[in-house]
């Protein structure tokens, strides 16, 4: 099969391997949750590669210690928003041909819609509720997501496919002890087995209690935190937490190395294309040189990676989804109905709760990746056309998965 060709013979030397399709590249959009140390480089990685669009979204500042590491950015950026000058260092410095659309705001705030138009979710955030939240909706818009952590000497990937790999959230066993893992433990729901469980819930409900992330250097929230943690460890009989282990535990601010940032997005940027080209199922049926169908049998994305820069291994290992997953398992007894409801575009936030009541009896209203306190539903909030809300009940087993839409 003949192909067209490239719109730049810029991407001749890669176009040389087997199994490259350029036009696959070009013609896909990755969304990119967080531009700092892992994901300037991803950003930078897939502009070079000549991806055809990437959305950057990071709601944080450039501060003066991200300068050892994060490349897109300089002295004269510091206290500017990381997405505006991310994208205009691809576009000035690696890459002016791609589109590049940037979200200075909270990932829970993007409008669903988004999501939906991207062909993987690269997720680069440096926090637990972020991470959870890109699970959630990648799971929930069967959209591949390429998740990655770094701390300190070590790195990971982590690749998720609705019903063909585990989750963030999956129970799996955690890989031998010298990878450590990263990925936060995730028993939000339901009675924490081991004490760390409780420091994650209070960061949990702190988040839904506030509406946004505990400061670092706030000792109210600190305070505040350390309550809720032990509030839970003595419900559950565990030790009290020191405000100093809960924040080493919950980590605000890792360690973080340039080297292992460049490994953990390298080996991110390539799973990434990776997928986007086993996503096409059609490009693997036009290899139909033997070299090409040889090297695609070895084309495989590992569920699971790990770097040590300590001992300058990488493991990598598949997981296995747990069936009985909250978010991904497939014999969770819960059911998910699909509806959408029609409402007008200058409706209050209040109302459209309102209307919603009305018509499903649900008491558990979650709206962007948090649980509806009843004084919510009165703060002004922005709601989108394409927004979703889930309306649940402990009455029964149903799950309904609410598309807001605007009428013309
Ligand atoms: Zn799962």
């Amino acid at each position: 099969m003949t192909r067209d060709l490239p719109s730049s013979s810029k991407y001749d030397r890669q176009e040389r391997l087997a199994l490259w399709d350029q036009h696959i590249i070009e013609k896909s959009t990755i969304l990119i949750a967080g531009v700092g140390g892992t994901g300037s480089e991803l950003a930078k990685n897939l502009a070079l590669l000549g991806i055809g669009s990437l959305i950057l979204v990071d709601d944080d500042t450039v501060e003066f210690s991200n300068l050892n590491r994060q490349m897109l950015f300089r002295e004269e950026d510091v206290g500017q928003k990381k997405a505006k000058i991310a994208k205009k260092r691809i576009k000035e410095q690696f890459n002016p041909d791609i589109m590049i659309k940037e979200y200075a705001d909270k990932l829970q705030n993007i409008p669903q819609k988004i999501f939906q138009e991207v062909d993987i979710i690269a997720g680069c955030v440096d926090n637990f509720l972020a991470r959870q939240y890109l699970n959630a909706m990648a799971i929930e818009l069967k959209i591949p997501l390429i998740d990655s952590a770094t701390d300190g000497y070590f790195g990971q990937i982590q690749y998720i496919k609705t019903s063909k790999t585990a989750c963030l959230a999956c129970e799996t066993p955690p890989p031998p002890d010298e990878t450590r893992v990263l990925t936060a433990p995730c028993t939000l729901v339901g009675v924490p087995r081991v004490r760390e469980h409780c420091a994650w819930k209070a960061l949990y409900e702190f988040n839904a209690k506030y509406e946004r992330e505990p400061v670092e250097t706030s000792p109210e929230d600190i305070v505040e935190l350390t309550k809720l943690a032990n509030t839970c460890a003595k419900k559950h009989n565990f030790g009290d937490f020191k405000k100093k282990e809960l924040l080493q535990l919950i980590l605000f601010h890792v360690p973080s190395l340039i080297t292992v940032n460049a490994v953990t997005s390298g080996i991110q940027s390539q799973e990434i294309v990776k997928a986007l080209f086993l996503e096409k199922k059609e490009f693997l049926k036009e290899t139909v040189t033997l070299n090409n169908l040889i090297e695609a049998h070895r084309f495989r994305i590992p569920h699971f990676t790990v770097y040590s820069a300590l001992t300058g291994t990488l493991n990598t290992f598949d997981l296995v989804p747990d069936p009985n997953c909250l978010v991904c398992g497939q014999s969770n007894t819960v059911k998910h109905v699909e509806r959408t409801i029609t409402v007008d575009r200058e409706l209050l936030f209040k109302s459209v709760i309102d209307i919603i009541r009305q018509e499903y009896k649900k008491e558990y209203i979650g709206f962007r990746g948090n649980f509806l306190l009843p004084e919510d539903e009165s703060v002004q909030k922005i709601i989108s056309d394409g927004d979703r809300i889930t309306l649940s009940s402990i009455a029964d087993d149903e799950e309904i998965r609410l598309e807001i839409k605007f009428r013309d």
